[in-house]
This record gives structure tokens, sequence and C-alpha cells, in this order.
């Protein structure tokens, strides 16, 4: 591979462990120390994280970010050669990357959406997602889903719907509702004169990989239709072949009014946004194309990254390798959920979207440290404390998956033997 590693790798660890309880989050630094961790990532290549010692972690986690591995060849081409050309925008005179990736998001996303807006992250899609559903709307009410997660901004906050996250930043925006998700009546009887959308994960991701009922989002649309009211998705995790589908919506025959998309689409390389609506819902734009802007949002090199990511999920049959990989995946799971069902009560997912649920809620981070121990990298569900997440890149080959798969079932063993005094 060629790789370099720093020579005084022990004390580079100490010094940002250090840096990190002193000038970054100090608690981040506890558990860091308290989870054994005298290490920190340096590189990486296809599904493994190689840390700065040169041990290799295949990287289950990464919060979705990663679905075509870590730096793919032909997403950092696209960077690299855009960073020679023009990395940021004047933003007074168009550029290329921007207008193909608008072109192309709107020939892979469903139904009539066709006009997108780009941003640098998950929770700014969302915000402005709401921004343009209360302008269109007139109406400022919207429903959401108890353990639903659409980021930390005020508006996606608002949103989001765990009191943990949400409980020190009170008063958040009014008017949003929360229902139990997959129940479409209740959400039918949340609306009232004042809600003017509806939005929701396709699947939940942070709530603990929830998958709604197969006929709930087709009965949340026909809701959203009888109300007149816009049906946002939420496809900062799902989309993009995560669940071996393009868009999580599509597994239910779905077609949002705006769609949010982040994390997959900078291929793994480059932060990147959007939200994505139907051309009159864009309209606002018409009288004001500033009436949302962003300084950052939609730059040459982050819209580079995207047309190759999506270029690369298209060549390589990225959506389909998930769905196979990850039905093979959950497969095992669900059999050793079989054989140990005092430590695993359930394990759930669609492609590599994979959600293994505790039997008892200490057992996760015990789980994702004994996977750690075995240099396999997993991750909790922000809002469900039971839940641990496998979210492997679509690139992960056979090896990888079985390397994984034997971790999993030897840190299932040993969570067995001390299940009792948890
Ligand atoms: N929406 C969903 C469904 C998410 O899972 C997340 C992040 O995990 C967000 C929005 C927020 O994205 P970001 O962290 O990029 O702001």
């Amino acid at each position: 591979m060629g790789l370099e590693f720093p020579a005084d790798a022990e004390q580079l660890v100490a010094e940002t462990i250090s840096n990190y309880g002193d000038y970054v989050n100090s608690a981040m630094a506890r558990l860091y120390r308290f989870m054994g961790m005298a290490t920190m990532e340096w590189t990486g290549q296809g599904a493994r994280l190689i840390d700065v010692y040169g041990n290799e972690y295949i990287n289950c986690a990464g919060n979705c970010v990663f679905f075509h591995g870590h730096s793919h060849p032909q997403v950092v081409a696209a960077v690299k050669q855009q960073l020679d050309l023009l990395p940021l925008s004047s933003r007074v005179l168009p550029h290329g990357p921007i207008a193909k990736l608008g072109k192309m998001l709107a020939e892979i996303t469903p139904g009539k959406l066709q006009y997108s807006f780009f941003c640098n992250s998950g929770t700014e899609a969302v915000e402005g997602a709401l921004k343009l559903a209360r302008a269109y709307t007139g109406k400022s009410g919207v429903v959401a889903a108890y353990g639903g997660f659409h980021g930390k901004t005020f508006g996606s906050l608002s949103a989001s719907g765990r009191e943990l996250y949400r409980e020190p930043f009170y008063p958040l925006l009014s008017g949003f509702t929360h229902v139990p998700f997959g129940d479409a009546q209740a959400l039918e009887e949340a609306i009232t004169a004042e809600i003017g959308a509806v939005i929701l994960e396709p699947i939940q991701g942070e709530g603990g990989v929830i998958l709604p009922p197969d006929d709930y989002l087709a009965q949340v649309r026909a809701i959203c239709d009888r109300h007149g009211l816009l049906l946002i998705l939420d496809e900062v995790t799902c989309g993009l072949g995560r669940t071996g589908a393009w868009f999580g919506c599509d597994h239910y025959g779905v077609e949002p009014d705006i769609m949010c998309l982040a994390k997959a689409l900078g291929g793994g390389v480059m932060p990147i946004g959007a939200f994505i609506a139907r051309p009159e819902i864009f309209e606002l734009f018409d009288a004001n194309p500033y009436i949302h802007s962003s300084t950052f949002g939609g730059n040459p090199l982050a819209c580079s990254a995207a047309i190759a990511a999506i270029t690369v999920i298209k060549e390589e049959g990225l959506v389909e390798q998930a769905a196979a990989k990850g039905a093979a995946i959950i497969a095992y799971l669900q059999d050793l959920q079989r054989e140990f069902p005092d430590v695993i009560a359930e394990v759930r997912g669609k492609g590599l979207l994979i959600g293994v649920e505790m039997a008892k809620e200490g057992a996760g981070g015990l789980i994702i440290s004994e996977l750690l121990n075995r240099q396999v990298l997993a991750i909790h569900s922000l809002n469900n404390a039971k839940v641990i997440r496998l979210l492997p890149p679509a690139v992960i080959n056979a090896e990888e998956i079985q390397q994984v798969l034997a971790a999993f079932r030897a840190a299932v063993a040993t969570a067995n033997t001390v299940i009792a005094d948890l």
C-alpha cells in the first residue's frame, strides 16, 4: 500500500487525546481513555480504517458516510482534479459541478423531484426543507416521529424525537408535534389546521433501525395528499443505496414532496448535503434566488465528489451489492440471535442498515468494545441505547464480511458469559 506512519505514534496519540480533553471535548477524551483507546485514526482504504500504528479496523461505523468505503479512488481523483482547477466558487459566475450534480440528482430521485439546493450537512438539508415547506404551505406546524433523528440545529432538533438532546435547548421551534413512528392513524389524528408538513425518515436510523409496517409510508403519503400537507422524507441515512435501494422510500413505492440527502452523497470524501423538491415547491426561489443561501453550499469541490459518488454507485452496482451483502449479514446475525437470546433480543435492517437490539441495555457498550478489540468498528444509536448498528461500506469484500461476523460471534459469546452481571 506504501502508506507511511509516524515514527512518534505513541506521543502523537497522547498529545491528541490530551488536546481533545483540553480543547475539543473533555468527555470524549474521558471516553477514549475509559475504552482503553490508546490510538487514533490515520488513514483508510476501502472498508478498512487504519490507525496510526498501521492496525486495520473494518469500519462498520462511520454513520453511513462511508457507503463507498474510505477514499474511493474515483472520488478522490475527481476531488483532486477539481482542487487543482477551482475548489470554491466566486458565487458570481455559474460553475459546472453544481449544475451537473443537480441534473444527476433529478435523474436518480423518484418522481417529480427536480430542483436541488446544496448545503454542507444533513441538518442543513433538513433546515432548508422545513423552511421551504413553511414558505410553500404558509403553515408552521409539522408532524414528526418519536425516535426520529434529523440533526441538531434548532429546526432539525425541533423535528427530532428524543428529549435527551432537546430538553437543554428549550424553547425549540413551536408547532412541532410528535407521534409514534409506524402508526398512520396517530399521525392523521395529530393534524390540525396549523400543520403544513410531515417529516419522517423512511426507516429510522438513530432511532435504532426501526422499520415501519410495509404500508405505513403509503398511508402517510395518502394522508398528506388528503390534508394538503407536504411530505418531507429525510433520506440522510437511508439515501443513495444504504438500504439496498437507491432511496429508502423506493422500498415502499412512495414519492416525497421534499427529500433530504447528505452522508453518502459526498462519497466518503467530502461533506455535502442537499434538499430536493418538485418545481412548484421551489417557486420560492423564482421570486428571490437568494431567499435561502449558503456561502460554501454547493461548492465545486463537494459537488465534484458527489458527481463521482453517484457515478461509482451506478458503475459498481453498489445498491445491488448493499442489498445482497446486507441480506447475508442480517441472516447470519438472526441465527446468532436464536443462539444467544440472552444477549441479542432482535436483529433487523434493510441492506447495510443493520440494527442489533440488545436484550439488556448495558450489553451494547460491551459488544462495541469487544468488537473494537477484534478490530471491527460498530456504533450505538443516538436515540435508542439498546441498539447497536452495523453499517458496513457497500465495497466490503467477502473475507471482510467473514471477519466481521466472526468478531460479532466472539463478542456475543463473551457477552453471554458476563450478561448475568449486567
Ligand atoms: N437526518 C438523519 C436521518 C441523520 O441520521 C442525521 C445524522 O445522523 C442527520 C439528519 C443530521 O446530519 P448531520 O450530522 O450531517 O447534520
